[in-house]
Order: structure tokens, then C-alpha cells, then sequence
């Protein structure tokens, strides 16, 4: 007997059908003995609609009162899926995040679990029920409702199997695995059968939407095996989420890549003939951090003639304000000649744990790149990734001969 969390996603409870879908496949594990707690999203569409409707009464809502009201869209799928387990003669009880208590901060609209209290819901899996939980949602200190960010009914799902020390936390959702890169990029693309941990935080965070970034870290820090499965397949064995670096893809040969990740949503910011001196890169950056900016790639070059260029990204939505911050300060405070913003760009990178021990990815990836005469902005490096920016009208054919060039379509 195990103790599974299983966590369905809002096209896996769109409708009735589909929900009855889930609960049949919750009564087969049952059936197999095991102890299950499921964790719904909202109906898909839901959150959408939902913001959209406060967004009429009030431009910038309030983010209280934005977190009662969107936290409703799981209460309906929770209370549904029990309806549901129930008419398939299964015992069942759906809770909403504050009943659980899943204990978070007060940061509405991005708030962090603190703590979860397990003991009714282990109490319940005791006497046979199936639990259904809310995903997305908490109350604070004070009892207020808040919720986790969006996608954020996955860290839901792995921070429960964490509380519960689940034998494993199942992520069905509408793709059936984890791939090596988007296959509407790129159709050869392979679903890997495992990943390492480390592996799919560089992915989650370059751009594959798989998973919320955020449940990565949870499952990276409380060691939560993770598997992303399809709720459309009867017995897909989707990808697992490792630890084990020998257990992932190709035991035999280990790959050197395991996939190519890519991102749109970055923008750069350069400011030329910056001053050489300590202090600068700080008054910069001091003023874009205190914005609450995030700030991903950071490029500095050496000054031949005491002077330098200075460029780093941003979030597309970020440049101007990143911009308006600096404009002022370019000339008077910093003393550089001139600050520019380009949004035409995009991020690729290719990632793998196999880099480590292994010489010349980066000059097989520029090497790739330049046959295909695409020029690159900007490189950073990890143990296991290796990004560049290029111009975003290059993004599709860089990613497909990337792909092709690191043999990712074939095991
Ligand atoms: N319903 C929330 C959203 O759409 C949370 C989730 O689905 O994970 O973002
Ligand atoms: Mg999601």
C-alpha cells in the first residue's frame, strides 16, 4: 500500500465528464489498496474569468479581496470530485485550503506555505476516505484567505505529499511528460522517461510550463519523488522527477543534454560607455532591485579605454520601467553616455547534469548557432546550462537544429 498525491490540473476538470474521468481513476488506485489525496485546480478557464471580472470593478485590485474571491474556483472542483468519488461508492471529504490549514504568509496573490496540518487528513486516509484538497489556496495567521501564485495548485500537490511524506506526488495534466523541448517547435521532440531534479528547475525556470517553478524547489528541498503525467492516457508512465542521476534517460549511454529549454518574455537593457570604476555595477542595479525588478543575465565587458558597456535582462513587461528608472541617472549619476532597451529578443539554453563531465557543449552549441548564421547577444553559463540570447525571429530554427545537433530525438 502507498500513500499517493495525485494533482489534476484545470483541463483535467473542465467538465462533468472530465471529472468523473478523474474519479474513475482515483477508484482504480484505490482499488489497488493505496491511500489517495487528490488536489484540484479550478475548472480551466476559471481563474481567467475570474480576474477578469474584478479588473471591471477595479483597474488594480485589491489583493485581499482578489484571493477570496479567486480561491473560489477550486472550492467548486473540490466539492465536485468528492460528489463525483462518491457516486462511484468511494467515502470521500473535500477540504479548502483554510480547513486543511495550510498555514501561509500574508503575502496575498504570492503567498508562501509556512506549514501544513496533516492530522485530519491522515485521520480520514486512515478510515478509508479518499481527501480531496483545494490546490492554489491558504489562510494566513489571521485567517484571512490567500493563494500561492499562479499554477500554484502543483506546489499545493508537492507540499502536501511532503507533509504527508507521500510515496509519491502524481502531476496529471494535459501533456503526458516532461519533453525534450516544446514539441510545437519542435515535432520530433521526445518525452524523457526521468529528469533529474536539478535538470527541470533550469527547465522550469527557462520556460517550460510544465510545473510551477516554485513546487520544483518544494520537491527539490523535502526529496518529493515527482512524476508529470497525462489525465488523458489510461496507463502512460509519463516523466519522473530523480534524484538519482543514474536513474534518469539512457542508463546505458548517459545523454550529455536532456533538453532545450527556451524563453520570450525577457527583454535586455544596455547602458554604453559606462565608466570603469568599483561601484558601478551596484548603481545600476541597486535602484532596479529596489523596484522589486527581477533581473536574470548580468553582462559586463572589460574596458579598453576606461570605459565599458553594461547590459542586462529583464522581464519583457519590466523594460520601460527598468528604463525610466535608469534614464535619468545614465548621464548624471553614473556618467555613461546612453542607455538603450530591446524586447526582440529571446533566451535559449540547453541543459543537462551529462555537461558536467564533459568538454565542448558550448563550443558545439555557438558552433550550431553560427552555421545557421544566428548571432549571439549575450552567454551565461552553469554547472549544468549553458543560455544565449539571440534576436526572437531566430528563436524556432535555433531551438530545431540545437535539438537535432544534441541528437535529441533519438534515445
Ligand atoms: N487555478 C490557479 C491558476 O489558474 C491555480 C492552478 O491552476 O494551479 O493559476
Ligand atoms: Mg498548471
Amino acid at each position: 500500500m502507498a500513500l499517493i498525491v495525485q494533482k489534476y490540473g484545470g483541463t483535467s476538470v473542465a467538465n462533468p465528464e472530465r471529472i468523473r474521468n478523474l474519479a474513475n481513476r482515483v477508484a482504480r488506485y484505490k482499488a489497488l489498496g493505496h491511500q489517495i489525496v487528490v488536489v484540484v485546480s479550478a475548472m480551466s478557464g476559471e481563474t481567467n474569468r475570474l480576474l477578469a471580472l474584478a479588473k471591471e470593478l477595479m483597474p488594480e485590485p485589491d489583493p485581499r479581496e482578489l484571493d477570496v474571491m479567486v480561491a473560489t474556483g477550486e472550492q467548486v472542483t473540490v466539492s465536485l470530485t468528492a460528489m463525483a468519488l462518491m457516486e462511484l461508492g468511494l467515502k470521500a471529504k473535500s477540504y479548502t485550503g483554510a480547513q486543511v490549514r495550510i498555514l501561509t504568509d500574508n503575502a496575498f496573490t504570492k503567498a508562501r506555505i509556512l506549514s501544513i496540518d496533516e492530522h485530519n487528513i491522515r485521520a480520514d486516509l486512515d478510515a478509508g476516505y479518499v481527501v480531496v484538497v483545494a490546490g492554489f489556496q491558504g489562510v494566513d495567521e489571521q485567517g484571512n484567505i490567500t493563494t500561492l501564485g499562479r499554477g500554484g495548485s502543483d506546489t499545493t500537490g508537492v507540499a502536501l505529499a511532503a507533509a504527508l511524506k507521500a510515496d509519491e506526488c502524481q502531476i496529471y495534466t494535459d501533456v503526458d511528460g516532461v519533453y525534450t523541448t516544446d514539441p510545437r517547435v519542435v515535432p520530433e521532440a521526445r518525452r524523457l522517461k526521468s529528469i533529474t531534479f536539478e535538470e527541470m528547475l533550469e527547465m522550469a525556470s527557462l520556460g517550460s510550463k510544465v510545473l510551477q517553478i516554485r513546487s520544483v524547489e518544494f520537491a527539490g528541498k523535502y526529496k518529493v519523488k515527482l512524476r508529470v503525467l497525462s489525465s488523458f492516457e489510461e496507463d502512460g508512465e509519463g516523466t519522473l522527477i530523480t534524484f538519482e542521476e543514474n536513474e534518469r534517460d539512457g542508463t546505458m549511454e548517459q545523454p550529455i543534454i536532456s533538453g532545450i529549454a527556451f524563453n520570450r518574455d525577457e527583454a535586455k537593457v544596455t547602458i554604453l560607455g559606462v565608466p570603469d570604476r568599483p561601484g558601478i555595477a551596484h548603481q545600476i542595479l541597486g535602484p532596479i532591485a529596489d523596484a522589486n525588478i527581477d533581473v536574470d543575465m548580468i553582462i559586463q565587458n572589460v574596458s579598453a579605454d576606461g570605459t565599458t558597456d553594461f547590459t542586462f535582462t529583464v522581464n519583457k513587461g519590466d523594460m520601460n520601467k527598468a528604463l525610466g528608472i535608469l534614464k535619468d541617472k545614465v548621464q548624471a549619476v553614473i556618467g555613461a553616455r546612453e542607455i538603450n532597451g530591446n524586447d526582440k529578443i529571446a533566451k535559449v539554453s540547453v541543459v543537462g547534469v551529462g555537461m558536467r563531465s564533459h568538454v565542448g557543449i558550448a563550443s558545439q552549441m555557438f558552433r550550431t548557432l553560427a552555421e545557421e548564421g544566428i548571432n549571439i547577444g549575450m552567454i551565461s553559463t552553469s554547472e549544468i546550462k549553458i543560455s544565449v540570447v539571440i534576436d526572437e525571429k531566430y528563436l524556432e530554427l535555433a531551438v530545431r537544429v540545437l535539438h537535432k545537433a544534441f541528437d535529441l530525438e533519438n534515445a
